[in-house]
């Protein structure tokens, strides 16, 4: 069965556009987010404004900062801490990768936490690996929204994760972990892939290369998340060979129209969710 992913999205941006609606009648304000953007990477900008399209859908608004590529620490350190301090900005988002001289960790951290609507801080990194309430990253957040809308229940799977990503592979293995699924995660260095890919109920994968997962890799009735996004002859694939692998597989995601628009969905419900933990 495909799993659709557009769909389910577009079903959520729905409820989620009422809310702001209903938000604002009472008197509430618009809820916001400020993207900082620091050079022109070509993907970064296709992505920034799919993410603003998305926000003013729902009714969210959201405000573009475009940076110089060679800007220094002291003027991102600047422009980030001001829109800390900026009681009117609800939520901030760095657009990464940032160029090579700028340190991604620390500009990551220097996000208010209460602003944090990638939830790529410390803080809540942190809370997810302790068990506490926090802003999880849009893209595994995405896929247990997504596994929620098909009613698949986890607990006792045999959960195969492949990539090890902070963004991806490690928050989507502890989440599917708290979900009561037994995670293994494999990486570059997985000597045979297929050995955990073959036992496995349900494979994520996170990899960025194209149709990495093949049809003799997974067992029939296999539930499949492809989470890359690979542009080949102009055209975007996934990390799965889905023509083979979906006539194996129970659920499966197709790619573009599967993971990709639950991310951006999940990145406004966060939006939604700071502005409203204030
Ligand atoms: P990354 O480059 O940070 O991590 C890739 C991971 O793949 C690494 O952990 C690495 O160990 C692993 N890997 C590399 N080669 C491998 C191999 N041969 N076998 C097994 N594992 C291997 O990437 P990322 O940021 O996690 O993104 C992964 C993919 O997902 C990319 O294609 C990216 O564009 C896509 N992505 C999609 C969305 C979405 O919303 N759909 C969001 C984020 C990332």
């Amino acid at each position: 069965m495909l799993i659709e992913g557009l769909r389910i999205a577009n079903e959520r941006n729905e409820v989620l556009k009422t809310k702001i609606l209903n938000d604002i009648n009472n008197g509430d304000k618009r809820p916001n987010a400020t993207i900082i953007l620091v050079g022109n990477n070509p993907a970064s900008e296709v992505y920034v404004n799919s993410k603003i399209k998305a926000s003013s859908k729902v009714g969210i608004e959201s405000n573009l900062i475009r940076l110089d590529s060679n800007i220094t620490d002291i003027e991102l350190e600047n422009t980030i801490n001001a829109l800390n301090r900026d009681n009117n900005v609800d939520g901030i988002l760095l657009q990464l990768p940032l160029p090579k001289h700028l340190n991604e960790k620390k500009f990551i951290n220097l996000i208010d936490v209460k602003k944090d609507i990638d939830g790529f801080t410390l803080i809540n990194q942190g809370n997810l690996f302790q068990g506490e309430p926090c802003v999880n990253a849009a893209t595994p957040q995405g896929i247990i929204n997504l596994l929620e809308a098909y009613n698949i229940d986890v607990k006792g799977l045999n959960a195969v994760v492949i990539g090890r990503s902070q963004i991806v592979g490690l928050p989507i293995a502890k989440m599917l972990l708290d979900r009561h699924a037994t995670v293994t995660v494999c990486h570059s260095r997985t000597k045979d892939l297929s050995l955990f890919t073959k036992s496995a109920d349900l494979i994520i994968v996170a990899v960025g290369i194209p149709k990495l997962l093949k049809e003799d890799m997974v067992k029939e009735g296999v539930i499949v998340i492809d989470v890359g996004i690979n542009r080949v002859d102009g055209k975007l694939i996934g990390d799965v060979d889905f023509e083979t692998v979906s006539l194996k597989a129970k659920f499966i995601t197709p790619v573009p129209k599967g993971v990709g628009p639950m991310t951006i969905n999940a990145l406004l419900e966060n939006t939604y969710k700071v502005s409203k933990n204030k």
